[in-house]
């Protein structure tokens, strides 16, 4: 239990909601920032501004997936106030209060190394990845259905990458019927492709494997869709772009070619709020309970 453990959640949105649930249930002390607008009431947790918050005695705190931006400023859909992440307040913490987000910004790296803090980054640990990979591929299903005016069944899919996203990605559209190419460069991803049952393609070699596609699901962080590869791509093909901005395609050359890319970001948090807030949820109660084990015995 994490009771008598005191919890700064920071902003956010429907998935943190997720979060309170849980860390309320594990008996935290929890003061919300940024929810002044929640219509639902959560039982055993104070909706506080940051200023009514005594720093000296917080044992964590929980930003959301997104961090902070340039300024600071935390994303929060439950409220009008602006809420920044300053040093004025992060340096009163006591040295074991750890930071919590989803991914870290250089604003915040370069805040937390100031301060000399912990910030554990949720989003880069391969179970949260791994989970997150479920919702995400629901998010592309759900955007080339509505992108195209063919069948994913039978259609050619070319997916570029095979790591966490690329894996279920290409598994899912596997399973839909598709023919499904993986382009992938490491020898390792190539035989695992081939054990998978699908069409393995150096990532080297791709222009070859893109000419009679139909739909490409980008996974790869990298521009792997230069205009030189792109003018290789059927100009009625649709590009799902899933890398995290800004996305692995030149979007001004395929707009020019007329190719129909989309850059989806925030696929989980978009068509699945609480299966992705659970996910966070749960590592994060897993993680919280790991720190504070051993102290109340
Ligand atoms: P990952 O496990 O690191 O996989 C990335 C893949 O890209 C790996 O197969 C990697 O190959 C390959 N790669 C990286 N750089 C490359 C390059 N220059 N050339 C060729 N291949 C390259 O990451 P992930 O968790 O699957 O996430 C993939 C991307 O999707 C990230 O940008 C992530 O932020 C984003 N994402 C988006 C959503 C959404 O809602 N749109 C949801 C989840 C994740 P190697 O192993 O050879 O390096």
């Amino acid at each position: 239990m994490l009771t008598g453990k005191h919890l700064v959640i920071l902003g956010g949105d429907a998935r943190q909601l997720e979060v309170i649930k849980k860390l309320n249930e594990l008996d935290a002390q929890l003061s919300l920032v940024g929810f002044d607008q929640l219509d639902q009431h959560l039982t055993g947790t104070s909706k506080v501004d940051l200023d009514e918050i005594d720093f000296s005695r917080v044992d964590s705190i929980i930003l959301p997936s997104s961090g902070a931006n340039e300024d600071g400023v935390v994303e929060t859909i439950f409220s009008n106030k602006t809420i920044k992440v300053s040093k004025d307040w992060l340096a009163k913490t006591p040295d074991h209060c750890t930071i919590y987000s989803g991914i870290s910004t250089p604003f915040l790296d370069a805040l937390i190394k100031e301060c000399n803090k912990e910030l554990i980054k949720l989003f880069e640990r391969d179970d949260v990845a791994i989970y997150n990979s479920v919702p995400t591929v629901e998010g592309a299903v759900m955007i080339v259905i509505q992108n195209t005016d063919i069948t994913i069944h039978k259609s050619n899919v070319v997916v570029l990458g095979l790591g966490r996203t690329g894996m279920s990605v290409a598994r899912t559209f596997d399973a839909l019927g598709a023919y499904v190419k993986v382009g992938a460069r490491r020898p390792e991803h190539i035989a695992r492709i081939t054990e998978m049952g699908l069409k393995p393609f150096y990532m080297k070699d791709i222009e070859k494997h893109i000419k009679d596609v139909d739909i490409i699901i980008n996974t790869v962080p990298a521009k792997v869709l230069s205009s030189k590869v792109l003018s290789h791509v059927p100009v009625n093909a649709l590009i799902v772009d899933l890398a995290s901005k800004p996305g692995g395609t030149d979007f001004r050359y395929a707009e020019k070619r007329g190719i129909k890319a989309l850059l989806t970001p925030g696929l989980p948090g978009m068509v699945a709020p609480k299966s992705a807030g659970r996910i966070i949820a749960n590592v994060l109660s897993e993680l919280l309970l790991d720190k504070f084990s051993g102290e109340d015995e």
